[in-house]
C-alpha cells in the first residue's frame, strides 16, 4: 500500500496525474487546468498502444477505439471514484478525444452528431448536477452512454441511460449545498421571470434556499443558462418544449412556497396569502380547483364507489413534496428520452438509407457512476450506490480474471491461481430474489397495516443473523455516538471496500416512493400536451384496478442487472478516479483520504490480481519492430526482420529482462512494469 501511494504522490507532485496498474488507469484530480489535453497531445496518442506512451486518459480512449476498429470488438470504459474525483470530467475528455480522432472526411452529419453528443452534457449537467459539499458540479445521477459508430468508425449516434437520480434534493438540501443548477439558472434571468410569476431572489424560495448558498463565486448561473439554451437549440428542442421545461421548474419553485394550515387535526387547507396557486395553474395549464383538491385530499375507490378523503397537514406536505420530486424526475427522464431520440441510430439510418444496408453496430460504452459511499449517516441511497459498486467489482473480477484465463489458455501459458476475494456473496446478500435484503424490503412494503422501519430491521436482523457479511448493530461502550442518529435503527454490511453502518430510517418510504394517483390524473389532463405526455399513467380511471408500481429497490436492482449484462458483453477498460483532498485545492495530497479511496476502489485487489498476471502483453511482431532500434541490439537485428519469437528473445536476453517475461504462442508477456519502462527508456536513448 505505502509503496503504491508514495509512487502516486511523487507522480502527482510532478503533475503526472495518471498512473497505470496493469491496464487500469488511476487518475488523481489535479484541481487545475493542465496543458495535457491539447491538440498535440491528441496526435501523440493517436494510433499508439497503451504502454508506448506515458500513462494518459487519451491512451485508454485510444485503446477502446482501436480494439473496435482493428478487431471489431465493442468496448466499455468504466469510470469510478467518489464524488469530486473527476469522473465526469474524464468522461467528457474521452468523448472529446473520440470526436477529435474520428470523422477525418469531415462529414456534416458526423459533425452534427458529435456536436450534439458534446452539447448533451451541458443539458444533463444543468438538470442533473448540483453543488454539494464535495463538488461544486456534482452529478446526482449515474450515467451510462453508448457511442455508436458506422462502418467507417465515425460516431453516428449514441444512447444515454441514467441511474437513480437523487430527487430528494428537489425538496431538501443540507447546509452548504444547492438544489439542481436548473433552478438557479432560471432565476438568474431577471428579464424573463415575469412570464413565470417568479422574482429575482432565489433566497425567497424554500425549495432552493435551505442550504443557504444560492450564489457561489465559482458558478455563473446566468452564463450557464445561456449555454444550456444554446445546447437546447443545437439538440433541436422547439421553443414550446424549452418553455415547458422552464415552466415545470417554475412550478416546482412555486410549490415549495405553498403552505398549509391545520383545520382540526384531520383536515388542512392551503394558505392563500400569495398567488402561487394561480401561477401553478397557469403554468401547468390545469384547473386551479383541481390542483388544490389534489394537494389537500385524495380520491379513493372502494367497492365501486368513489369518494374523497381529506388529508391532514402532514400528509399534505408529504404529497406536495412527492409531487415536486415526481415532476422533476419525469422532466429529467423526458429530457434523456428526447436526447436519445435525437441521437438514435434509427434516425440516422432513416436519413441515410445507403448506410442502412451495410451498417452494423459498433459501440463504445462509457460509464460515469457514483463510487462507494460511506457517510456519517448512510441511508437507502447509500445502500443502492454501494450495491452498484459491489456489482461493478463483481464484474471486474469476472471479466479481468476470465480474460486473463482465456488468453493464457490460447497462448499456452501455465495458468497461475490468483487468490482474491470474490464478493459475489455480498451481491447475493443484497440482491437475491426472495431472500436478499432488497427482497425483504419489498416484502415489508407490501404489508398492509402498521409496518415500520424498525419492524423491517428486526426482520432482516433475524434473517441474516448468521451471515458473515451482515451484522445487526448494537452500541457497545467506546463506540462513537453520532449526532442525530437513532442507534436503534442501524445495521452493518461488510462491503468489499469496507464496513458500512446503515440507518433504516426512511427505508420503507423511500422504497415505496408513493405518488398519489390524483397527481398523475391531474397532470395527464393538462392542456399542455408536452407535460401531459410525461404522465401517461394518469390516463386510467379511478375505479380501474391499479397495479402497484415497482418499488425503487426493484427498479434499481433490475437496472443494475441489465447494466451488468450490458458491460459484460464488452471489452472493459477501467478508470479509477481519486480525489487528492477535500478542499478542492491543487497541490494538496492528503495521504489519509487517498488511502481510504484506494481501499474503497479495491485498487489493492487490482494490484494483486495484476501482480499474479502480467502487466503487458504484446505480439512478437510489434515488440521487435518497436525495440529493434535499442543500441545494444541494433547491430544484430536485421531492420526487415524476422520479427518473431527468436528476435524477441534475443532482445530480452540482451536487456537482462528474460526472468521477467514469458513466451506465449504469438505474444510476449511481461510481468512487471519496470521491465517495460526499461525498454521504453532504452528505446528513447537510441
Ligand atoms: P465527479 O464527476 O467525480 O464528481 P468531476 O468530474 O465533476 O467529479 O470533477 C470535479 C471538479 O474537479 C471539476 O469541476 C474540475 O474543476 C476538477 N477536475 C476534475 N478532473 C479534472 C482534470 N482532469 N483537470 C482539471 N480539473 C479537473
Ligand atoms: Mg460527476
Amino acid at each position: 500500500m505505502d509503496a503504491f501511494i508514495q509512487n502516486l504522490k511523487l507522480r502527482f507532485e510532478k503533475e503526472r496525474i495518471y498512473t497505470y496498474i496493469g491496464e487500469v488507469l488511476v487518475s488523481v484530480n489535479p484541481y487545475r487546468e493542465l496543458p495535457i489535453y491539447g491538440h498535440n497531445y491528441i496526435t501523440s496518442y493517436k494510433g499508439c498502444e497503451m504502454f508506448e506512451r506515458p500513462a494518459h486518459i487519451f491512451a485508454v480512449a485510444e485503446a477502446a477505439y482501436r480494439i473496435l476498429k482493428q478487431r471489431l470488438i465493442n468496448s466499455c470504459i468504466v469510470i469510478s471514484g467518489e464524488s469530486g474525483s473527476g469522473k465526469t470530467e474524464a468522461s467528457k475528455i474521452i468523448l472529446r478525444y473520440i470526436v477529435a480522432v474520428t470523422n477525418i472526411s469531415n462529414q456534416a452529419e458526423i459533425q452534427r452528431i458529435s456536436n450534439i453528443l458534446i452539447q448533451t452534457n451541458i443539458i444533463l449537467e444543468t438538470f442533473g448536477n448540483s453543488r454539494t459539499n464535495r463538488n461544486d458540479n456534482s452529478s446526482r445521477f449515474g450515467k451510462y452512454m453508448d457511442l455508436n459508430f458506422n462502418y467507417k468508425f465515425d460516431p453516428i449516434g449514441g444512447k444515454i441511460q441514467h441511474y437513480l437520480l437523487e430527487k430528494s434534493r428537489v425538496v431538501k438540501q443540507q447546509l452548504g449545498e444547492r438544489n439542481f443548477h436548473s433552478f438557479y439558472q432560471l432565476l438568474s434571468n431577471k428579464n424573463i421571470l415575469q412570464e413565470y410569476g417568479l422574482h429575482f431572489k432565489p433566497e425567497d424560495y424554500y425549495y432552493i434556499n435551505q442550504g443557504q448558498c444560492c450564489k457561489i463565486d465559482r458558478i455563473n448561473d446566468k452564463k450557464d443558462y445561456e449555454q444550456v439554451i444554446e445546447a437546447f437549440n443545437i439538440v433541436g428542442f422547439t421553443q414550446n418544449e424549452i418553455s415547458t421545461i422552464w415552466k415545470i421548474i417554475a412550478v416546482i419553485l412555486h410549490l415549495g412556497n405553498i403552505t398549509f394550515t391545520d383545520i382540526d387535526g384531520e383536515h388542512c387547507s392551503i394558505v392563500r396569502s400569495n398567488d402561487q396557486l394561480e401561477w401553478i395553474s397557469k403554468l401547468l395549464e390545469c384547473e386551479q380547483s383541481d390542483i388544490s383538491s389534489a394537494l389537500t385530499s385524495r380520491v379513493v375507490a372502494a367497492r365501486n364507489e368513489v369518494f374523497q378523503t381529506r388529508q391532514n397537514i402532514t400528509r399534505a406536505y408529504y404529497g406536495r413534496d412527492a409531487l415536486s420530486k415526481a415532476l422533476y424526475e419525469r422532466l429529467f427522464e423526458w429530457l434523456i428520452k428526447y436526447i436519445n431520440k435525437t441521437l438514435s441510430r434509427d434516425d440516422y439510418e432513416q436519413r441515410n438509407s445507403f448506410h442502412k444496408r451495410i451498417y452494423s453496430s459498433f459501440v463504445i460504452g462509457v460509464l460515469d457512476i457514483y463510487g462507494f459511499e460511506i457517510f456519517e449517516n448512510n441511508s437507502f441511497e447509500q445502500l443502492c450506490i454501494n450495491y452498484c459498486n459491489e456489482k461493478l467489482q463483481q464484474l471486474f473480477i469476472e471479466l479481468v480474471l476470465k480474460q486473463e484465463q482465456d488468453e493464457y489458455e490460447s497462448e499456452n501459458i501455465i495458468w497461475q491461481h490468483i487468490d482474491y476475494f470474490n464478493n459475489k456473496i455480498i451481491c447475493d446478500l443484497i440482491e437475491q430474489p426472495r431472500i436478499g435484503i432488497l427482497a425483504n424490503l419489498d416484502e415489508a412494503c407490501q404489508i398492509v397495516g402498521t409496518i415500520t422501519d424498525e419492524i423491517f430491521l428486526k426482520s432482516i436482523n433475524k434473517t441474516f443473523k448468521n451471515h458473515k457479511y451482515y451484522s445487526s448493530w448494537e452500541l457497545t461502550p467506546g463506540d462513537k455516538i453520532w449526532k442525530n442518529i437513532d442507534t436503534n435503527k442501524l445495521f452493518l454490511i461488510r462491503h468489499y471496500a469496507g464496513d458500512v453502518v446503515y440507518s433504516v430510517d426512511g427505508f420503507l418510504d423511500k422504497n415505496r416512493d408513493t405518488l398519489f394517483d390524483d397527481f398523475k390524473r391531474l397532470l395527464y389532463h393538462s392542456k399542455n400536451l408536452i407535460l401531459s405526455s410525461m404522465w401517461p399513467d394518469g390516463e386510467k380511471s379511478i375505479t380501474s384496478i391499479t397495479r402497484r408500481p415497482l418499488t425503487t429497490a426493484t427498479k434499481f436492482r433490475n437496472s443494475m442487472i441489465s447494466l451488468s449484462n450490458l458491460l459484460s458483453s464488452k471489452q472493459p477498460f477501467y478508470i479509477r478516479c481519486i480525489k487528492p483532498n477535500d478542499e478542492k485545492a491543487a497541490n494538496i495530497f492528503d495521504q489519509i483520504r487517498i488511502e481510504h479511496q484506494i481501499s474503497h476502489l479495491g485498487l489493492l485487489e487490482n494490484v494483486r490480481v495484476r501482480r499474479a498476471g502480467f502487466c503487458h502483453r504484446v505480439s512478437y511482431g510489434r515488440f521487435v519492430q518497436r525495440y529493434k532500434i535499442i543500441d545494444v541490439v541494433r547491430s544484430k537485428l536485421h531492420p526487415y526482420g524476422p520479427f518473431n519469437k527468436e528476435s524477441a528473445s534475443y532482445i530480452c536476453n540482451e536487456l537482462n529482462i528474460n526472468n521477467d517475461v514469458v513466451y506465449g504462442n504469438t505474444k510476449l508477456f511481461i510481468k512487471q512494469p519496470i521491465s517495460l519502462f526499461q525498454l521504453e527508456k532504452k528505446r528513447t536513448e537510441g
